[in-house]
């Protein structure tokens, strides 16, 4: 080459690249959030654990203790069962729940996998909207049908979070019983325990999925309403992304009372005819009156009244005030024939 030939070099970029933070965990989506079949919290960590090869017992105690607890996390009762932890022995479905251990632990995985949309593994959107007591089972609970079909089509097995309330006894998918004792050893389960596969037993390791289940034995007026029911508790759980803000008590009392507003019209035409819209019309004064600025029990009252209301939960939550009046205006002219 000639000396005073040019030569044309490649520019180089010396700006430094923009690397988003790494989490110190697996950024571990969670499965099914936004619908009915979304995950629950403890089935998540306990994947979580499955994901990086060790058990919940390691994965707490090396992980998420210390970030809970700070520097008390080395207490001798997590060393013996990690589930002392979340406050009881048991670890019961609470966990799921809406509780503060259930936000503190939120908090601590979603640090740890850089995910922001672990919240709605649990029921903390509906806190001091929706009363927590009495809503979970104590143990864990299993769809024996879903599971062996997860297993059969080599999908990820898991936890729905509709599977930790109490309420909820029969899969939609499958129509069976869900079951809620280890068919090999007859045990109760705790939600989280030291060591747990998803889909087995965590004190006799046996398989927890079987090609039948069992039926339930319900008659068909009972069969509607328990599949109503069911669905009102999976469109809880599926609006809470959809929601993009924390809901409040103020503004599901106002959609309350201008249901009341509606039934109370509908009932003065024809007292005998609504005998059953009578007894959940004086439950919803009960919970308007006494109860005013507290949570709404969801099984005993929000189901039943957007039931009689023929509106579906995601219809309550998600319709803003004028909306739903009119959805309720053309229900009530069509069922209780309001003019
Ligand atoms: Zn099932
Ligand atoms: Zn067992």
């Amino acid at each position: 080459m000639k000396v005073d030939e040019c030569t044309q070099l490649e520019m180089w970029d010396l700006q430094k690249l923009a690397i988003p933070p790494r989490s110190r965990l697996y950024h571990l989506e969670p499965i099914g959030v936004g619908t009915p079949d979304t995950e629950s919290l403890s089935s998540y960590l306990s994947r979580l654990a499955q994901e990086h090869c060790v058990t919940s017992q390691k994965l707490i105690r090396g992980e998420i203790a210390p970030r809970m607890m700070g520097q008390n996390y080395e207490s001798p009762l997590i060393k013996k069962h990690v589930s002392t932890l979340f406050s009881n022995s048991d670890a019961k479905p609470a966990i799921n729940g809406m509780r503060a251990k259930t936000k503190s632990l939120v908090e601590a995985l979603e640090q740890l996998t850089q995910r922001p949309d672990l919240s709605f593994l649990s029921l903390l959107t509906w806190k001091g909207v929706i009363k927590e007591r009495g809503l979970f089972r104590q143990y864990r609970a299993w769809c024996p049908q879903c599971n062996q079909q997860w297993r059969q089509e080599s999908k990820v097995i898991y936890e729905p979070l509709l599977w930790s309330f109490k309420e909820v006894d029969v899969c939609l998918h499958h129509h069976c019983l869900l079951v809620d004792e280890c068919p090999h050893c007859s045990s109760r389960l705790p939600v989280i325990a030291n060591s747990l596969q998803l889909g087995f037993c965590s004190r006799c390791k046996g398989w927890l999925g079987s090609a039948q289940g069992e039926s339930p034995v319900l008659k068909t007026d009972e069969l509607e309403w328990n599949k109503y029911q069911i669905g009102s508790i999976g469109d809880l759980i599926a609006v809470a992304p959809q929601l993009g803000y924390q809901p409040k008590l103020e503004t599901l009392t106002k959609k309350l009372q201008l249901i009341l507003f509606g039934f109370e019209r509908a009932f003065r035409q024809d007292l005998t005819r609504f005998i059953k819209l009578g007894k959940i019309m004086e439950q919803l004064k009960i919970g308007l009156g006494q109860h005013y600025n507290k949570p709404f029990h969801l099984i005993q009252l929000v189901i039943p009244v957007c039931y009689q209301a023929d509106i579906s939960l995601a219809q309550l939550f998600l319709e803003d005030f004028n909306s739903l009046g009119e959805i309720l205006l053309s229900n009530f002219q069509v069922n209780y024939r309001l003019t």
